[in-house]
């Protein structure tokens, strides 16, 4: 089974760009290895990623992404089934919204209404925003 899980975090310390290379290259490293993708964004301090991949995959990436003391305050806005990727080509994408994209995307509804629930192929509102925020962006960012 599929999994996707959306959190938002606060740097412990502001991350520059060496910081953000070089959680981006360990991320990436184990993520291809487990069969994890997703997206990383960072904005002033704050992160807000989205991860998808088989259940237990998830479970251990997220283990360690709690673990970590670059960060502290994870929120889960959302952790459900999913029956495709969104993301499939990213082991893990960076991308730096402005503060307003940020704010935009945190504050999105992740929770689907019951009926579009039911709906083959619906996504959260908030799924929809980062995908096409990220449809904007993804020809100037590394894999
Ligand atoms: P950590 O607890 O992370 O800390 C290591 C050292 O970094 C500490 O000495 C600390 O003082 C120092 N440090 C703290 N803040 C900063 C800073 N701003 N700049 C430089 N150094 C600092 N793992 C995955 O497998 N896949 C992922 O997709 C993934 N995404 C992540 C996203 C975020 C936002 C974070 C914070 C972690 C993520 N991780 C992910 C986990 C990461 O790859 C490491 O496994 C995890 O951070 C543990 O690393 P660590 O053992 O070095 O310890």
């Amino acid at each position: 089974m599929l999994r996707g899980i959306c959190y938002l975090s606060s740097a412990t310390r502001p991350f520059d760009e060496a910081a953000l290379e070089g959680l981006l290259s360990e991320s990436r490293r184990n993520n291809a290895h487990s069969g994890v993708s997703g997206v990383l964004l960072y904005a002033d301090g704050d992160f807000l990623q989205y991860l998808e991949g088989p259940s237990a995959a998830v479970d251990e990436t997220m283990l360690r992404i709690r673990g970590s003391r670059r960060h502290r305050g994870l929120r889960v806005l959302l952790d459900e089934p999913i029956e495709q990727r969104v993301f499939a080509d990213w082991w893990m994408g960076l991308a730096r919204p402005t503060r307003s994209h940020f704010l935009a995307l945190s504050s999105a509804s992740w929770k689907r209404a019951a009926a579009a629930a039911r709906q083959p192929g619906s996504m959260p509102p908030g799924l929809v925003l980062l995908e096409e925020f990220w449809s904007g962006q993804a020809g100037s960012t590394a894999r």
